[in-house]
């Protein structure tokens, strides 16, 4: 935190700062502006033009709708099960889900767009329809075309209004009274140099959650080869800026990790993971943990509609990838051939940002050495340094039960029990990836942080994926509907604030 007395001179003022230009920036920004036409709206970006967007960008498009509010919250309630969030904030969230439809709608339409009713991934439109309260959810519902129909609408709107943006700005540091806690505008870098930005009226952190630092992930989580399937900027320093403005934070972790752990490839080439292809059409596969031996049902359908946690004694964990790394995936030659062992498009910085191309045969993935060929099994085992009997074993027993037609270790759906046949056999590692995380200042209706006692702390607001109000479970589409939802309550409350300077 920088003190009020340690700035000489202010480089910029605005109204209301708005720290990064994800979803929740740009609509908090938009709302902002539509609340009061005067207020001079400043939206300060890390990244470079091109590359912002955030994970909202990179992300799947899904949002979703619902009519009933009591029902709403009881769902909620139950899928944020042993973290509850407060009932007053629950319940503005639901209200606010329940009636921003034909906003976004609309919104859409302005933009040359069509709010469409219906995922683009063929899921069912509730994703826990065994919990109470599931029949309040209508419909997933995207932006279309795609890709990244729901940011390039809020982008539109955010660029066709006279909201200004600074890119490759990072905020570094919020000021502040330290006796009242009150905010009066940030510390930022700017080519090289640190400026001090004035907020009139408020400033509000849409900057993310630390799903991009792999060193607050290791000491928050205690896990490694975790890696972001989204923006490369969001590395935790919005929870850095909260924890030095004495802000309570909370669902550093979550009891299920809000949008669960995906499997991926991370190469050396690139800084971001690719998604394992969840639309392969091949099954002659497995996978193994640290010591050689296959964990889980692999191919598991339900794991992927319930964003990959699995039934376990009446709870639902997050998938065992994590707890039993370093885990390979082991296949043969069909399934090299089949199709790109990489997601090409739909969601993901690689696939829908960066573009980062990933052959239909993997040949030219396997000659950079991002996954490893060998003769035998026990050539394989050797390479990625895993014990050679217990690879060998598990393929033969795993082929047996495809022969067998039922898998008595994991149960998994015999429609996919493909043996794997070789020579050759491949494998590549894989890391568990992260939609995002939820860690940041605890939030109250208004969208405000508040501080360790509980009381907000005054001027300064947050919105998005930090300090996420979806901690358990989560509906799919729910990030993106909560960034609408907090998004438009943070905009028309920091530009309603009294200003504090001329
Ligand atoms: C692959 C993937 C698929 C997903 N699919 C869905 C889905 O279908 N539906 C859904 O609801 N959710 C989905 N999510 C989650 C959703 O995308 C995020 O929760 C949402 O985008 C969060 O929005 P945000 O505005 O909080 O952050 P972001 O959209 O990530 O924007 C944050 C911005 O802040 C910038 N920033 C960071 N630090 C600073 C700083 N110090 N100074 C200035 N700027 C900074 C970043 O560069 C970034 O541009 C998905 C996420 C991923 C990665």
């Amino acid at each position: 935190m920088a003190s009020l007395a340690s700035v000489k001179t202010w480089d910029e003022t605005a109204d209301v700062v708005v720290v990064g230009f994800g979803l929740s920036g740009a609509i908090t920004a938009i709302e902002a502006h539509d609340t009061d036409a005067k207020a001079d709206v400043l939206i300060l970006e890390k990244m470079p033009e091109r590359w912002a967007g955030g994970n909202a960008r990179a992300s799947g498009q899904d949002m979703f709708s619902a009519k009933d509010v009591d029902g709403l919250m009881r769902h909620q309630r139950a899928l944020n099960e042993a973290n509850p969030v407060p009932e007053d904030v629950l319940r503005t969230w639901a209200e606010a889900v329940c009636t921003q439809e034909p906003w976004v709608a609309r919104l859409a339409k302005e933009a040359g767009r069509e709010l469409h009713a219906g995922g683009d991934w063929g899921r069912s439109h509730v994703e826990w329809p065994e919990e109470p309260g599931a029949d309040a959810i209508t419909y997933l519902m995207t932006i279309r075309p795609h890709p990244s129909g729901v940011w390039e609408t809020f982008k539109f709107h955010a660029d066709k209004r006279p909201i200004r943006k600074w890119f490759e700005t990072p905020v570094r540091d919020l000021v502040q009274d330290p006796d009242t806690l009150e905010i009066f505008g940030v510390i930022a870098e700017r080519q090289g140099r640190k400026i001090a930005i004035r907020a009139r009226r408020a400033v509000v952190l849409c900057c993310g959650s630390f799903e991009g630092n792999l060193r607050m992930l290791r000491d928050y989580w205690g896990i490694d080869r975790v890696y972001s399937y989204g923006t490369p900027g969001n590395t935790g320093d919005g929870v850095r800026m909260l924890q030095k403005a004495g802000a309570d934070l909370w669902h550093l972790r979550g009891p299920s990790h809000a949008a669960g752990f995906w499997p991926g490839f991370k190469v050396p080439d690139h800084a971001t993971p690719f998604m394992r292809n969840i639309r392969h059409p091949g099954f002659s596969w497995i996978e193994v943990a640290k010591d050689g031996r296959r964990f889980h049902d692999e191919t598991s359908k339900l794991a992927l509609e319930r964003h990959w946690r699995r039934p376990f004694h009446g709870r639902w964990l997050d998938g065992l990838h994590k707890d039993v790394q370093p885990v390979h995936m082991i296949f043969d030659d069909r399934h090299r051939a089949g199709a790109s062992l990489a997601l090409q498009e739909g969601m993901s910085w690689n696939a829908q940002v960066a573009r980062i191309p990933w052959s239909q045969d993997n040949l030219a993935e396997l000659r950079k050495g991002w996954f490893v060929r060998a003769d035998s099994l026990a050539e394989l085992a050797k390479t990625i340094g895993k014990d050679r009997g217990a690879i060998e074993a598990e393929v033969m027993r795993y082929n047996a039960a495809c022969n067998a037609g039922f898998d008595l270790d994991f149960d998994r759906a015999r429609e996919t029990m493909v043996p794997i046949e070789g020579p050759p056999f491949y494998a590549i590692e894989i890391i568990v990836g992260l939609p995002q995380a939820v860690a940041g200042g605890k939030r109250d209706k208004e969208s405000r942080v508040v501080d360790t006692d509980g009381k907000p702390i005054p001027r300064l607001y947050e919105a998005g994926e930090l300090g996420s109000t979806m901690v358990g479970r989560i509906q799919t589409g729910a990030f993106l509907t909560e960034c609408v939802v907090f998004g438009r309550i943070a905009g028309r409350n920091a530009v309603a604030e009294r200003p504090w300077a001329n």
